[in-house]
Order: structure tokens, then sequence, then C-alpha cells
């Protein structure tokens, strides 16, 4: 593992060698005792995390197949998509692409969803269902979650549905405060996993709405997961490695402390914007709406990117992301998600200005 290129994009990240190790336990039945058990352990941690009471259900996919089921379990009427990236543009998409009726609430990528927007736009009475990404990794964008929440209370018939795939353990997300119908993460980007498994947890009301919506399909059937949860058991074989690499990513996750995690993250970002600031670039986000997991800096040097990261690569074997599609070259991003620490960052930031 040691001449191994290090990932600082903002997923996949770099992955432990205690993780690795998890995956390799022998293999066990997914209907077995074992397994049920292995199922059963994991779920009063991946409650507090969620900060739900409901069950969290694991989904052998990466985040779109949630993302996709969250529309199809719920949508009957309309989806409102909000979007200010590609992640929450391509939504919209997908949406559409299930045979859904949707609207876009499109902001400018790097701009913030804020929440008037929000009132006015449910306010039509059109929707039945709202996305949000919480994280905007493309852009860096934190769209201001507690507040957004605030207004959906004020549309119960609007089903809440939150994309926390990059925020997700980095901050407080609190899913039953806020009301939030479905919350959902996906394993490689902050949680510092491999891909392939999606988490999410489903609001008592969402599920009951997910019960009257014709064509859910099955692989993502809300109603299927909670049926199989009952006995500590998904629908179909999930990915067994991940899930007990999720075991031992939640023993760290709780040995550090989930608020010593949070303010760790915290720190490490702070650790970066310094690093921004003091070389004069600039934040492509405006203040007060900036990831705290990752950092998207805006190419105000106008520097050659992609020589610039192929140097990095070539000489310290590290990688930064080079911008998200339209806007590739016009910034970069460095993620600070993971088992990064003050010291690791440091590594990273000295390796980035030998190349500059
Ligand atoms: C990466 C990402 C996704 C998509 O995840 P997949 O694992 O590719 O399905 C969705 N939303 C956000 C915010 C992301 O960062």
């Amino acid at each position: 593992m040691s001449s191994h290129i290090k990932l600082f994009i903002p997923g996949p990240i770099e992955v432990s060698e205690k993780t690795f190790r998890a995956m390799c336990a022998p293999m066990i039945g997914h209907r077995g005792g074992e397994f049920k058990k292995l199922y059963a352990g994991i779920q009063p941690r991946l409650q507090e995390l969620f900060g739900t009471k409901r069950p969290v259900f694991l989904s052998t996919s990466s985040a779109w197949g949630v993302m996709e089921g969250s529309i199809r379990n719920l949508t009957k009427k309309k989806v409102l998509n909000a979007m200010c990236g590609a992640f929450s543009d391509k939504w919209f998409d997908v949406s559409q692409r299930c045979g859904k009726e949707a609207g876009a609430l499109q902001v400018p990528w790097g701009s913030a969803v804020l929440p008037d927007l929000v009132r006015e736009a449910l306010s039509t009475g059109e929707y039945d269902s709202f996305t949000l990404i919480h994280n905007e990794t493309s852009c860096g964008v934190r769209n201001p979650l507690r507040e957004i929440a605030a207004v959906l209370r004020d549309f119960p018939d609007v089903m809440f549905i939150v994309d926390s795939v990059s925020s997700f353990s980095t901050e407080a997300i609190p899913m039953d405060e806020l009301g939030i119908d479905v919350l959902l993460t996906g394993s490689q980007k902050a949680l510092a996993m491999p891909p392939g498994l999606a988490l999410f947890s489903v609001s008592e009301r969402a599920m009951q709405r997910a019960a009257t919506v014709p064509d859910r399909g099955y692989y993502f059937d809300f109603v299927e997961f909670a049926k199989n949860q009952e006995q500590d058991m998904t629908p179909s074989t999930p990915v067994i490695p991940l899930i007990n690499a999720l075991a031992s990513k939640l023993d760290d996750i709780f040995t550090e402390g989930v608020e010593a995690r949070h303010a760790r993250h915290a720190a490490l970002n702070a650790q970066v914007h310094d690093w921004v600031k003091a070389r004069g670039f600039d934040f492509f986000a405006p203040e007060g709406y900036r990831s705290v997991s990752l950092t998207c800096v805006k190419n105000n040097r106008e520097v050659d990117v992609a020589a610039w990261i192929k140097n990095l690569r070539e000489k310290h074997r590290f990688v930064i992301d080079g911008g998200y599609g339209k806007i590739k070259g016009k910034t970069f991003r460095i993620s600070n998600m993971g088992d990064e620490t003050h010291e690791t960052i440091a590594e990273l930031l000295a390796a980035l200005d030998d190349t500059l």
C-alpha cells in the first residue's frame, strides 16, 4: 500500500488498511443468524449518526440508487428539485427519467439554495416532494439545511428528501429533529469506505406515502426494505464485505467520538481555507455557505490546474480534483473528509506548494 496514490478528491477518498482488512472476513449467508447479528449490531450507532429513532436501511448500490428510489417511492404528484450544481442538477433529470412530473428550482452553480426561494416554489401547491443536496460536492456549497427544514414544516404534504452524501458524519444532521423524510448517504465519501453501499432512513409518514405510490419497482422499494428490516435483513443479497467495513468504521467513529469527529472536520477545513487565502485564491462558494468537508477553490490565479495535479501525482503521489464538469480548470477541489489529520493535511498543502 506504501506506493499507492492517495486521494484528496471529494470521493472516493483514502480508505484505511483497517477498513480493507475488515472486508476480508470469511463470507456469511445473508439470511442466517450471523448476518442478522451484524445488521442489528450496527443499528443503534447508525441511528445515532442519522439522528433518528427510525431504522437505517442498507442498499447495495451507490447513492444514486436511493436518490432515484426516493423519487420512485415518494413522488405521486410532482417533485421539486433544488439545483445548485452537478449532482443536484442531475437529480432533476433523474426525476424525469423516472417518469415523474418535476420542477426545477435552479440557482447558479456556486450559490446556495435559500429558504425563501423554496417557500415561494412550494407555495404553488404543485408539489408533494422536494429534494435537497445538503452539501453540493461539485461546487463546495453547503445549503442552509436547518432554515430550509423550517420552511418544509409549513408544507406537511411535501416529502423532504435530503442527500448528505458528502457531509454525513462530518457535522450533525439530526433527521428526526429537522423533520427530514429521507436522509441518504453513500460509503465512499465522508465515511471513507470503498464505493458500493448506500445508507438511508425513511420517516414513518414517508413509509405511509410509499405504500400508496404505484410502480416503485423492487430493488429500491422502501416497503421491501422495511419488511426485511423487521428480521434484520435486506431485500436482496447485500454487499456483506462493505457492511463489515461499516461496522469497523463505526468503531472508529465512536472511538474518536462523534462530536470530536465533527470538530476535526471543521478544524481541517479551516486549515485548508487558511492556505487558500494565504496563496491568494478565492472560494467558489460565498461565505456562510461553504462546505466543511471539502473546499472548492476558484482558480482566480489562472494556474494550469491539470498540469499542477499531474505534477502532484507524479512527485508526491497525492491527487486533488481539477474541477467538475463545466467548472473544470476554473476551480479545483480539496477534500478533508475521512481519516485526515492536521499532519496529513499539512503534508498535502506542502506538496501543493511544491508543485504550484
Ligand atoms: C458523489 C455524490 C453523489 C453520487 O454518488 P454515487 O456514489 O456516484 O451514486 C450524490 N450526491 C452527492 C452530494 C455526491 O457528492
